[in-house]
């Protein structure tokens, strides 16, 4: 399946083309079908619907569909066929007529048959405007079909459509839904959490039913964090009834795939909430630990800048991905070293003693447990990789000042979010030292500490990718054909435009300082403000996008900063960009996937403008961000400016360039010396290999997690799911292993330790291993059997019994759970404090023994000890209820 040899365009589009072809001639024939809007009514499967003439032929065809596929045919079969109806669909109820390319687009998206059951992962790269939103529709379709053939609704799956942002989503579904219901397919939309927050209970419950219900629909819209934070919670539930997804997940279409896939894959989602101070015995214990916390991140704080030493830390900043051997080995720097691609931290032999810090060489893997270790890793972080206005940005009211996090890709503060495992406290130590220890320091507030939260389930986008069970497809306007292979194996379907591309893209302009940038920039805005044409500014941050329209400000021109903490809004603007006489500043990101018009008398001068302030992290980005001009063969003009003191290459040069930059500062002229230009654009080459770099190994890291994750989260709802009688089974299972388990790793000594308590194991020992097994399942069944034989015990009785302890376990598995995670991630510090060994498989080999010599076990033995200790039979549990738990999200 692998392109390397021949392009899987070129080798994909005769087939493609040739389907599209016979689409168009059986869309001539669906042209007749009727538009009769008598009312009918008829029976598919026992069902009775009642609808017009017109919608009960498609009906009728959709239902034809389905019987055709479960009877074996395939969907290259019907597929154009099914094609050429929902062509027809989308024409009659959105009056547009799918065009000839987006056909193309959805053949690939559908992908190529590799094996009965598997189909290629293909990512249509569709520019800017030519209508991905309609390719969607069709693809979706023919998804549905396929997961909905079976007779047995209860089998049947749904198909979700994954765009950028909610309002889109909302948008899109609203519209869209017209076009499935003439079909005979239902459709939904899940708003985001932030939309929905409120402290009603009443509201809470309806919200509550209303996604339930969307996720009940044949598709559904819905942005990724969305439905990766309801599958996230849907795995943290303890009844049934909260679950939020409760249909299977079929497929995904991923509208504009690189961000979610490329550009945000290495975020972790966390669901994660606040310990509450009437809850269990854990969330107290937090609570209490809560100011010793602080303590322990403020001596840190205090020690890295030097007031509890005799002088400040001193940093090795490296920007390879890992530092060389050599560097490393000995810990031969001043005092730690930080890597600023994949932002790992070594601390300097001497500053490991300081600390109290014992790093023999056979850690093997071992846990360290030094508190003032990792408090200390989090706060040179803060300071080396966390820049106050561009990760975050520190809101003072009332004299107090509190951390707010920014989304990086919309430059939008994000209030409902925070850092965990430790980042915050540390940013907040930080920030609160820099208030107070400096000289120039003016307002003098204090930070505001943000309490602890509780880390409940988490994955990234890739990984949660990996839940649709029969296929996921994408479209961008800009594919990173190479990552998305390597990375997720997905092939890339470059779909030529409708039209021929006709946009300008200006030579860029590299000026020595910053200041000659902005003052380039504002004059060419100037220039447009005469003549009308449109500019669009995309920055890299909302810092700059601040700096950019205080400048504009200055020289008095009128014009929209896309700082809006409201999506919907957002939208608006970015869509009223292509009007005459228009500036507008947003973040690169800021209202992607909204179609920018071009105004009237806008194509005569020229088109909308687009003006990038400096480089992206990748040529990737950039790209996108021009794309946003010259659509649909619209005239166009685009144009970066940056400066050697941008991020890029000040990071990339690290003070190298100081000179060169002296010798060209204040000529307020490009410079052209090609050999300058070429080290500056070095300088992006290099971010976007070793970003890459980071996301291989990040999911290198994440396969045995996934692994474990998907083991946990079966079981789990199978706890959840059970019945009586496979409650009982389910425990006999669980013996079995465990007896298993037992007797391959243990003596007998440390199994009279582990289940003595249940039964007496020393009589049931024989010499025949097999037979010991045997004697010790049976004992251990027959006791937790007794639990039901008693004469006493009435059928309600049986029913709580169950009932409490099916939620006993569930708050076992999560609890062993979290405690892996949480495991997990102190492995991967302790690994990277020797980077000469090879991280991955040590991370894999020692997260696989925890896991199956430790986490299982363990929860087996709790499980079995409570399913037959009937002592704990009618024991409370203190479990957490779901809806009176304020939910925080976060990305780090
Ligand atoms: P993309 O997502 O690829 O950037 P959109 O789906 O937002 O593009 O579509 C861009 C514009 O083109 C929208 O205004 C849309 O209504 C219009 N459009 C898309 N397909 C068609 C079509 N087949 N016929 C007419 N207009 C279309
Ligand atoms: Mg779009």
């Amino acid at each position: 399946m692998n392109s390397i040899f021949k392009d899987y365009t070129e080798t994909r589009k005769p087939i493609i083309e040739s389907i599209v072809k016979r689409v168009n001639d059986m869309s001539l024939k669906y042209k007749n079908i009727t538009t009769d809007k008598s009312r009918v009514s008829f029976e598919i499967d026992g069902v009775l619907i009642q609808c017009t003439k017109e919608e009960e032929y498609f009906i009728k065809k959709t239902n034809e569909f389905r019987r055709r596929l479960r009877e074996g045919q395939t969907i290259d079969e019907i597929m154009v066929e099914a094609l050429a109806l929902v062509r027809e669909a989308i024409d009659r109820r959105l009056h547009m007529r799918p065009y000839d390319t987006q056909i193309e687009a959805a053949v690939s998206m559908i992908g190529d048959r590799i094996d009965a059951l598997h189909r290629e992962r293909v990512i249509a790269e569709m520019k800017t405007g030519e209508g991905k939103t309609l390719v969607q529709i069709l693809v979706a379709y023919l998804n549905v079909l396929e997961a909905t053939k079976d007779e047995d609704r209860s089998k049947w799956s749904s198909v979700h459509v994954i765009t950028s942002n909610d309002a889109l989503a909302k948008r899109d579904q609203h519209a869209n839904n017209a076009v499935f219901s003439l079909l005979g397919i239902s459709s939904g939309f899940v708003p985001g959490r932030s939309a929905t927050r409120t402290t009603d209970p009443a509201k809470r419950m309806i919200n509550k039913k209303n996604k339930q219900n969307a996720y009940r629909c044949d598709v559904v819209y819905a942005t990724a964090t969305t439905i990766a934070f309801d599958y996230l919670e849907d795995n943290t539930i303890y009844d049934l009834k909260d679950r939020n997804i409760n249909r299977s997940l079929g497929f995904a279409i991923v509208d504009e795939a690189d961000d979610i896939l490329i550009d945000q894959a290495i975020n972790p989602l966390k669901l994660s909430v606040r310990p509450n101070p009437n809850g269990n015995e854990y969330d107290k214990l937090l609570i209490e630990r809560e100011s010793e916390r602080r303590q322990l991140y403020k001596w840190a704080t205090d020690f890295l800048y030097g007031l509890n030493r005799k002088k400040p830390m001193k940093g090795t900043i490296f920007n390879q991905y890992i530092p060389s051997k050599d560097e490393i080995n000995d810990y031969n720097f001043d005092d730690y070293a930080f890597t600023r691609d994949t932002k790992e931290v070594f601390l300097s032999k001497r500053i490991q003693k300081e600390i109290g810090l014992d790093l023999s060489d056979d850690v093997k893997g071992n846990m360290i447990y030094n508190a003032r270790y990792f408090a200390l890793i989090d706060c040179i972080k803060a300071k080396e990789a966390f820049k106050s206005d561009v990760e975050y940005r520190v809101d003072v009211s009332d004299g107090k000042g509190k951390v707010v996090l920014i989304d990086a890709n919309l430059g939008r503060k994000k209030y409902s979010s925070k850092y965990v495992g430790g980042m915050q406290e540390a940013i907040e130590a930080k920030e609160e030292y820099l208030e107070w220890e400096s000289e120039n320091a003016k307002k003098r507030y204090h930070i505001e500490f943000s309490s602890n939260l509780i880390t409940r389930a988490t994955c990234t986008y890739p990984d949660f990718m990996s839940i649709y069970k029969h296929n996921v497809c994408g479209m961008t306007g800009t594919s990173d054909e190479e990552e998305f292979n390597s990375l997720y194996g997905f092939e890339t379907y470059r779909v030529r435009t409708r039209k021929r591309n006709i946009r300008i893209d200006e030579e860029s302009e590299l000026y020595a300082t910053t200041n000659e940038k902005y003052n380039a920039i504002i004059e060419e805005v100037k220039k447009c403000t005469y003549t009308g044409q449109p500019v669009l500014i995309g920055t890299t941050s909302l810092k700059e996008s601040e700096i950019i329209s205080s400048l504009l400000n200055k020289n008095h021109i009128r014009h929209q900063l896309l700082n809006a903490n409201n999506e919907e809004e957002e939208n608006q603007i970015v869509a009223g960009a292509g009007m005459m006489g228009t500036v507008t500043v947003a973040t690169n990101m800021a209202g992607r996937g909204t179609d920018i018009k071009l105004g009237p008398q806008v194509k005569e001068r020229g088109g909308l403008y687009v003006i990038g302030t400096s480089r992206n992290k990748s040529q990737r980005i950039d790209r996108q961000l021009m794309g946003r001009s010259g659509r649909q063969g619209d005239p166009g003009k685009t144009k970066y400016f940056s400066s050697l003191e941008d991020d890029l290459a000040k990071e990339y040069y690290r003070g190298s360039l100081d000179g060169i930059i002296k010798i060209y500062a204040g000529s307020n002229k490009p410079i052209k010396n090609k050999r300058i230009i070429e080290a500056a654009s070095r300088a992006q080459l290099h971010k976007e290999s070793k970003d890459k770099a980071v996301r291989i190994d990040s999911e290198k890291f994440n396969v045995s997690f996934m692994k474990h994750r998907r083991e946990i989260y079966e079981n789990r709802n199978k706890v959840l799911e059970c019945n009586l009688l496979e409650f009982i089974n389910m425990i006999k299972s669980i013996l079995v292993k465990y007896v298993d388990f037992l007797l391959k790793n243990n003596t007998e000594e440390e199994i009279i330790n582990l289940i003595g308590h249940l039964v007496p194991v020393k009589s049931l020992f024989t010499k025949n291993v097999e037979e010991t097994k045997e004697n010790l399942i049976n004992a251990l069944y027959a006791k937790f059997r007794n639990n039901f034989s008693s004469a006493h015990i009435t059928n309600e009785e049986v029913y709580a019994y169950v009932v409490n302890m099916k939620r006993k376990f569930l708050s076992i598995i999560d609890t062993y759970w979290l405690s892996h995670i949480e495991y997990l991630e102190d492995l991967k510090y302790s690994i990277t404090l020797n980077p000469s060994r090879d991280p991955f498989m040590e991370f894999e080999i020692a997260s696989t023994k925890s896991f199956a010599e430790g986490l299982i076990p363990s929860m087996y033995n709790e499980m079995i000890t409570y399913a037959i200790n009937p002592s704990m039979k009618y024991g409370t549990y203190i479990i957490k209820n779901n809806d009176n738990v304020e939910e925080e999200k976060y990305v780090l």
